[in-house]
């Protein structure tokens, strides 16, 4: 059996998927699996198609110290006891830069060029590019392909690529970016079979999640992002902020003496719903909360992105249609609820009975504005990229070096 395996490392796990390639190109998730806790409690969950679980087992915190060493882990486990000997591995990278609109074949270059975007995203390039050089140090003819969360947006325009600030700047690629790409990319690619009479037109996807942004595509491209030249920017998420004046951390600077790495670090983990609430980051914990500062947190997400759609609508110049995807998107009727309710002015109504059932089309008939929940794929858009890069690519044989 051939096969892909897909792979994306943050900070403390690395989350893996296995497809197997079927007749004409056709991909089939068989496992999925993560080790996480790396470098507290690590441990290895890896289930199959079904949900039955194929792996669940804890590791001493000093076997797994960083990501390379959970890549080893789950690698062995692959190779040696499930005989999974994939022809390519696929893997999402946070940030493709300026350079990259599309996924790429790695090698040695690649590698470096993408070491030069680590600035831009210190918290998830270095982890990014962790496996793929443990990967092509060990199998250096096993294709690799990295996808982006940045490469969906490299459609804006000159307006909505810049920052008012001196152009050299820019230059150096201080813009907006725009992420979550790969989410928005599957959304765009499934829409024409979903509701072919609105893909062509203006849509706003709401990508609510841990991580959370929206994006104004038009006949299937982006035009504008909620999110620029971080992942900090836009809508609040759970341990993020989103958009803050720029004097507050000035203040946290000067005021509170706080350096460079932790405002990083702050930004990064103790802001957003947590910081808010000072319950959680999880939306289900702050839905069942009785503490008046969850409820005024899941107001000022609603308020937040309330806001921000009509920023979008109004880059599109009207909407044709809302998607919601994502842990929250796709799960929280309460949130959509409260979200398409501040929405009317725009032509959406839900209809309640759709909306608690998570149907895909949740909206009133006859309503200007459809309003859609679509569950994202991030994984298998990495993998018909990396399908779809392997079979593009100059003759080589594609099987002739596996993972021993
Ligand atoms: P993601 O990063 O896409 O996995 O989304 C994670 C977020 O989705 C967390 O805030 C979860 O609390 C939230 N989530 C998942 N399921 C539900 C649910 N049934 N109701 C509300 N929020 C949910």
């Amino acid at each position: 059996m051939d096969t892909i395996l897909v792979i994306n490392a943050g900070s403390s796990s690395v989350k893996f998927q296995v497809f197997s390639i079927e007749g004409e190109g056709r991909l089939r998730r068989r496992i999925k699996g993560q080790i996480d806790g790396i470098g507290s409690r690590p441990r290895l969950r890896a289930s199959g198609v079904n949900g039955d679980s194929m792996a669940d087992r804890a590791y001493p915190i000093e076997a797994v110290p960083d990501v390379a060493a959970a890549m080893a882990i789950a690698g062995d486990w692959l190779r040696h006891e499930l005989r999974i000997d994939p022809i390519a591995v696929g893997h999402r990278v946070v940030h493709g830069g300026p350079d990259y609109g599309k996924p790429v074949l790695i090698d040695h270059g690649v590698v470096a060029r993408l070491e030069r975007f680590i600035p831009l995203a210190p918290l998830h390039q270095p982890h990014n590019l962790s496996p793929i050089r443990s990967i092509l140090a060990a199998f250096p003819a096993l294709p690799q392909v990295a996808c982006f969360d940045t490469a969906f947006h490299r459609t804006h325009s000159a307006v909505a690529d810049h920052y008012a600030i001196p152009h050299q700047l820019h230059a150096e690629g201080v813009r907006r970016y725009g992420f979550h790409g790969l989410s928005y990319e599957y959304i765009a690619k499934s829409l024409p079979q979903i509701a072919p009479d609105i893909a062509q037109g203006r849509v706003i996807v709401a990508h609510l999640g841990s991580g959370a942004s929206m994006c104004a595509m038009k006949s299937g491209q982006s035009v504008e992002s909620t999110m620029g030249f971080t992942a900090l920017d836009g809508l609040p998420m759970g341990t993020r902020p989103g958009q803050l004046d720029p004097g507050v951390v000035l203040y946290l600077m000067s005021e509170e003496g706080m350096s460079a790495s932790k405002v990083q670090d702050f930004l990064y983990r103790e802001c957003g719903l947590k910081g808010l609430s000072g319950v959680s980051n999880d939306m289900r914990e702050l839905e069942a909360s009785a503490d008046g500062k969850a409820a005024l947190a899941i107001d000022y997400f609603v308020h937040r992105i309330c806001l921000n759609v009509g920023m979008l609508a109004a880059a599109l110049q009207g909407l044709d249609a809302f998607v919601f995807t994502a842990g929250i998107g796709e799960n929280s009727a309460r949130i959509r609820a409260r979200v398409s309710e501040r929405l009317e002015w725009l032509g959406i109504a839900l209809d309640a009975a759709e909306n608690t059932r998570h149907s895909r089309l949740i909206s009133r008939s006859g309503t200007l504005v459809p309003v859609y929940v679509v569950p994202t794929d991030e994984e298998l858009m990495v993998a018909q990229h990396t399908l779809s890069l392997l079979m593009n690519r100059p003759s080589t044989n594609p099987r002739q070096e596996r993972v021993p």
